[in-house]
């Protein structure tokens, strides 16, 4: 991007505009959007497109499609991509090209034959890989590949090519081979473990590296005038392909692609959690890569500091910064950074909340993104509001998540926003919770919101202010949110338990909301109950064992932390509590606490056995704080008199959930102020199939 007169960039980051030629096309900048799944994919196209849009707004030299299936003997269902099978699927790859392409941006799509990873539940075709041997799903899906022979191999190079040309018939710049994170067909023929053929396709690297080679050598003679060629590889596989044959990879091949985009070993290792993985995680491994080729190389590190992005390049690292996650979290990282105004970047906490809508196969969410796949649905712009409505003031009672983005958004709008907080700081249980092991990079919910609101004249924070119902009627204030959290429960009840349980007195209980007050039990063997299954239980048994504690662990799940298989935390999690000695029962609940211990019932037979503790913690459900919503409610014809329009209760006081369900709940509280939904229309947009004809 040239820099004009107006542009506020600090000149340290001028190297990150710099234009970078890729084969017979350049980026504009250094900025490369890897790609990424969002659980709309060849579902929900058009929300795909407004998507990567706002992307080309927000000043990507290169922006990518997710992985998009090239042939039906390999797709990945239940997982929702995108599909280039036949000629029909080009109209909604091409207008998310031009969307791509709107502001300049190169538009890349990544290719995919799953191989190995595709198990052809919708299509019911056999799949194919190097070998015979089972399918590798997150399912454990029980079929198995044929290995190709000779002719299968000629095939899969005819629907390749048959792919490229259709991908420049949509109009992209770049295509992009996937051969990373154990999902495409260019890893498992390059690995030992899934390649253990015999005949020129098998054995020594040059051999594994034939279909690469020839993959590669046909887009070029297909469409490489135009296009460019470039491969996504992982930079090691555990126990397989590791680093230093990658390295050999590259140095054989070092001109052969236009681009090495280089991931970092298993999809859990690149989308790694911030739990476990800093900004930069996977320099040790791609470090050396650049002197290997003379083409350029992308890395990935969930980047959201242009200083890190600058040492990067100037250390020879990389030659484009990528980003999947940063880019979700703040599509307009490269305007703001080129606009001089880096301290309104909205960083990605990683969290991976965004990765949870590709496995549930629903759509995505972003914990600071509330906007993320709602460009269309909704017509949600990150950096753009909508314009106030007819009233002028509103209230938010509670700082926390959806609090914040609530008053954030709102005095966006244009209205004098007044934020009530019990406490003395902002962040409500994001404040708290990112004092806990592993979480301290949660607190940017807060930290965002705060230096935002902390710009903007038509807001004013009271610290100290535990509003009654009196207090909101006496105030007068138009619109009222009360966002004022939710707190855990103490009496065992969650799922597996649904009514209370039977508790001797005698013995302490304790709950995450006095774990995290600072009043942690006192040492000794401790029972954590964990009827959660997302991130707490894990969290605080660690934190237990950190205080001295004895933890046993019990959860009526057959594996810990259970629904973070979504946020691809699950093993790191088991792995974590293994190591720090805490000791896991699976498929247990707690059916009752006695004075000296608790009694246990399997999950499965319902037989009970008893252990012994000196104190337990509830790691079950959590309840509403809605007393002040319940009383506002039972008082409601008295709000028009008060000069009251609307009141609404939002996130964790509405229903508990993640902290990405607050933040989206505020932002919706002030996008829908002063509008009236149409009367039975669903407050979203949707794609409908069209209907085929009848033969
Ligand atoms: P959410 O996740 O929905 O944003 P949190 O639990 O993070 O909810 O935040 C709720 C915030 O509301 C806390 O900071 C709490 O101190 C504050 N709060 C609770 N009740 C009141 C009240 N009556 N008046 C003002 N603030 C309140
Ligand atoms: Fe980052 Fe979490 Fe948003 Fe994903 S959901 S982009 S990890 S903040």
């Amino acid at each position: 991007m040239p820099k004009d007169n107006l542009s506020k960039r600090d000149p340290r980051y001028d190297i990150l505009f710099e234009p970078v030629r890729i084969g017979p096309v350049t980026a504009k900048n250094r900025f490369y959007q890897v790609p990424h799944c969002n659980g709309g994919g060849y579902r929900d196209p058009s929300a795909v497109v407004e998507m990567r849009r706002v992307k080309a707004e927000g000043g990507w030299g290169v922006i990518f499609t997710e992985q998009v299936e090239l042939h039906p003997t390999s797709e990945i269902t239940p997982f929702i991509e995108l599909r280039l099978w036949e000629d029909q699927d080009i109209p909604a790859l091409a207008r998310m090209a031009e969307a791509m392409k709107s502001q300049g941006a190169l538009a890349g799509v990544e290719l995919a034959y799953s191989g190995v990873n595709g198990s052809n539940l919708y299509s019911k075709e056999v799949p194919r890989g190097p070998m015979n041997a089972p399918i590798l799903t997150f399912y454990k899906d029980p079929v198995s590949t044929r290995a190709m022979d000779k002719e299968d191999i000629r095939d899969l190079r005819r629907w390749h090519r048959d792919a490229y040309l259709r991908a420049k018939r949509a109009g992209y710049d770049i295509i992009e081979l996937y051969g990373a994170h154990g999902f495409g067909i260019l890893q498992h023929f390059l690995s030992p473990l899934t390649n253990q053929r015999s005949d020129e396709y098998g054995g020594s690297l040059e051999n594994r590296a034939r279909l690469f080679r020839e993959l590669i050598s046909e887009a070029k003679d297909a469409v490489g005038d135009t296009m460019a060629i470039a491969v996504r590889l992982s930079l090691h596989e555990m126990g397989g392909l590791e680093n230093a044959e990658v390295r050999d990879v590259i140095e054989m091949h070092r001109d052969l692609p236009d681009l090495w985009d280089m991931g970092h070993g298993t999809w859990e290792d690149c989308s790694g959690p911030s739990r476990f993985t800093g900004e930069g995680a996977q320099e040790s491994l791609v470090s050396g890569i650049k002197k290997l080729t003379d083409k350029p190389v992308v890395g990935v590190g969930r980047f959201t500091s242009p200083d890190a992005m600058v040492s990067q390049i100037k250390r020879g690292v990389l030659d484009f910064i990528g980003a999947a996650r940063p880019s979700i979290a703040d599509p307009f990282i490269p305007r703001k950074i080129d606009e001089g105004r880096v301290e309104d970047i909205r960083e990605c906490i990683g969290c991976n909340i965004c990765v949870t809508g590709d496995m549930t196969m629903s759509i995505s969410r972003c914990t600071q993104n509330p906007t993320f796949m709602e460009e269309w649905r909704k017509g949600w712009h990150p950096e753009k509001m909508n314009a106030r409505g007819e009233s002028g003031t509103v209230l938010v009672i509670g700082a926390g998540p959806a609090g914040l983005e609530a008053t954030r958004a709102a005095a966006r709008r244009g209205y004098e926003v007044a934020l009530a907080e019990a406490g003395t700081e902002l962040g409500g249980r994001v404040r708290l919770e990112s004092k806990l092991p592993g979480l301290a990079t949660w607190g940017r919910v807060r930290d965002y919101r705060a230096h935002q609101i902390g710009q903007m004249p038509n807001v004013n924070v009271y610290f100290d202010s535990s509003l009654s119902a009196q207090d909101v009627l006496d105030f007068g204030f138009e619109h009222v949110a009360v966002a004022t959290g939710s707190i855990w429960r103490r009496d065992g009840v969650a799922r597996h338990n649904l009514v209370p349980i039977r508790m001797d007195a005698a013995m302490p209980v304790f709950t995450p909301d006095d774990l995290m007050a600072g009043k942690p039990p006192d040492g000794g063997e401790v029972v954590l109950y964990d009827d959660d299954h997302y991130y707490m239980g894990g969290v605080l048994a660690e934190l237990l064992v950190r205080n001295g504690a004895r933890v046993t662990l019990v959860t009526p799940s057959n594996l810990v932390s259970e629904w973070t298989l979504n946020t691809l935390e699950q093993r790191r999690i088991q792995a974590k509590m293994i190591e720090l000695g805490v000791t896991i029962v699976t498929a247990h609940g707690v059916g009752a606490v006695g004075a000296k211990g608790v009694t246990l019932d399997c999950a499965y037979t319902g037989r009970t056995r008893e252990i012994a503790c000196d104190a337990v913690v509830m790691v079950t459900a959590r309840l509403p704080n809605d007393a002040l919503w319940q009383e506002l409610k039972a008082r409601e014809s008295e709000w028009a008199g008060a000069g009251i329009k609307s009141i609404k209760r939002i996130g964790d006081a509405e229903a508990p959930a993640p902290i990405a369900w607050a933040t989206y709940a505020g932002h919706r509280f002030a996008r829908e102020l002063d509008t009236v939904p149409e009367d039975g229309a669903i407050p979203f947009r949707r794609e409908v199939t069209e209907l085929a004809p009848m033969e």
